[in-house]
């Protein structure tokens, strides 16, 4: 099983190759085609399984497979419960992009809103964010959710976790109803079932 077996671009096929890596990680052969595909995914992965670059690679093709407009509307939301995972993960989102025409920011409670407000007002396509700073950005009218077609809500379990169930729910009705949606926890407690339930259509089970 190779990285382009699984078909993804060459863009991306480079960006995997700087990294090092050779062969797709279990949770990303399983979940990669099915995202490909357009399909809602619900993923159980623990971190350290390479779930991060499981969503950020397919969600990138994806995202670059569209021509873009001049004005850049955020495409793409990756919802994290954390600041430092937020920030890991835009690190990855950077690497794999290299190759790409595409834009991505990240923003996290904690810090000057203002130069985030600035570069999510240049236009970016993914979005990376903590719940807090999100919503505040957006009850602002700094930032729209309304033309996102992809949403992935990363370590689900952790943001119930953190008492984020709300604030999930109010992200959800800032975005279209139509898009796809990708949730990754690394356990499955019957309110993440119930919460799994409520954000995806007919998904795609698929385990680390
Ligand atoms: P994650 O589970 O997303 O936190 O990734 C764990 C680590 O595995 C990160 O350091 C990734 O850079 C690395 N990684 C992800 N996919 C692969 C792969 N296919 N081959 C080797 N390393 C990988």
């Amino acid at each position: 099983m190779s990285f382009k077996s699984l078909g993804l671009s060459e863009p991306l096929l480079r960006a995997v190759s700087k990294k090092g890596y050779e062969t797709p990680s279990p949770i990303q052969q399983k979940a990669i085609p099915s995202i490909l595909n357009g399909k809602d995914i619900l993923a159980s992965a623990q971190t350290g399984t390479g779930k991060t670059a499981g969503f950020t690679l397919p969600l990138l093709h994806l995202l670059s497979e569209n021509p873009k407009e001049k004005y850049r509307p955020i495409r793409a939301l990756i919802l994290t419960p954390t600041r430092e995972l937020a920030a890991q993960v835009f690190a990855n989102v950077k690497e794999y992009s290299e190759f790409l025409n595409i834009r991505s920011a990240v923003i996290f409670g904690g810090v000057n809103q203002k130069p985030q407000a600035a570069t999510i007002r240049k236009g970016v396509d993914v979005l990376v964010a903590t719940p807090g700073r999100l919503i505040d950005l957006e009850s602002q009218g700094l930032l729209s959710l309304k033309r996102v077609e992809i949403f992935v809500l990363d370590e689900a379990d952790r943001m119930l976790d953190m008492g984020f169930l709300r604030d999930i729910e109010r992200v959800m009705k800032l975005m279209p109803n139509k898009r796809q949606n990708l949730l990754f926890s690394a356990t499955f407690s019957k309110d993440i079932k119930k919460l799994a339930y409520s954000i995806l259509n007919n998904p795609v089970q698929v385990e680390a």
